[in-house]
């Protein structure tokens, strides 16, 4: 490569850096590409090494999980491609929480598909502000993405369904006020098996879980989730990142005939025991008599 082709190439590169926070480029493995796979029935892992988008083809169109980041868009495209489904099928879009590494591309994903955005009801503002209203980092400008406008607004247990498939939305607060778990059925080889996609019960450095201003009820808000989350039957093990199911150990085996490997239902109940504890730890040292 001559010296100005090479020029070029830095140059791409620090504008690909800049445009990306701060906490994505600490993260290699959340724009590094991974291979799109079928998980069960008609459904589809179409994300990166660790931010997990998962895809639903039906007869009536595609649902997507998590639009990611800006510069996700592009991978998550090629991965639909790559299944043999289009892009421009994707008729609606949801999300695991309102936080940019799963929902600041979905501005780009509506303006190309038209997919109606569902979104529960506390995460509404803050993904139809660009992340202005989130609690915690809505005063930081790295933190931004572009706005997008939510066609339905959903609740706990809000059902959505298209060609005969149907999730249901499981409020599991406190990440964030609108962090949503998602269930539905999925067939394979004549078993039902109980699919849950976890939106993210972890507490990220800097939450305020006691006398928080700007989120007064977060811890109760956690405990609640838990709740749920304890309480969902759950046979397949996914979540909004794909290091909470182990997807980088799960995939070779996937790969090597064990199509079974995300039939995990221990690996859920250890994944929400421990970030419980984690979080009564946390909730524990902050409630505790400052010396
Ligand atoms: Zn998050």
């Amino acid at each position: 490569m001559n010296f100005a082709s090479f020029a070029r190439r830095i140059a791409l590169l620090t504008l690909v850096a800049c445009a990306l926070p701060l906490a994505a480029q600490e993260k290699p493995e959340w724009t590094k590409p991974f291979p799109a796979f079928r998980i069960a029935g008609n459904l589809y892992f179409v994300g990166s090494q660790d931010l997990a988008s998962y895809l639903i083809a039906t007869p009536q169109g595609l649902i997507l999980i998590n639009s990611s980041m800006e510069v996700s868009v592009p991978l998550i495209r090629k991965s639909v491609e790559s299944l043999g489904f289009h892009f421009s099928d994707i008729k609606i879009l949801l999300i695991s929480h309102a936080h940019w590494d799963h929902c600041a591309g979905s501005a780009r994903i509506i303006q190309v598909t038209h997919a109606k955005y569902f979104v529960m009801d506390g995460d509404v503002s803050v993904v139809q502000s660009g992340g202005r209203t989130d609690f915690q980092y809505g005063t930081t400008m790295a933190d931004r993405y572009p706005p997008a406008h939510v066609d339905r607004v959903l609740h706990d247990n809000s059902i959505v369904s298209l060609g005969g498939t149907v999730l249901t939305a499981h409020l599991t607060p406190g990440h964030t006020r609108g962090t949503t778990t998602w269930t539905l059925d999925e067939t394979e080889s004549g078993r039902v098996m109980h699919v849950v996609i976890v939106g993210s019960p972890n507490v990220n450095p800097g939450y305020k879980l006691v006398q928080n201003k700007a989120y007064p009820q977060i811890a109760a808000d956690y405990k609640r989730g838990f709740r749920t989350l304890e309480e969902l039957p759950c046979d397949i093990f996914l979540g909004a990142h794909g290091s909470y199911f182990d997807l980088t150990d799960k995939y070779p085996r996937w790969k090597n005939g064990d199509v079974s490997v995300f039939i995990d239902p221990a690996g859920y109940k250890a994944y929400i025991a421990d970030r419980e504890r984690a979080f009564e730890t946390e909730l524990k040292r902050q409630s505790a008599p400052q010396k």
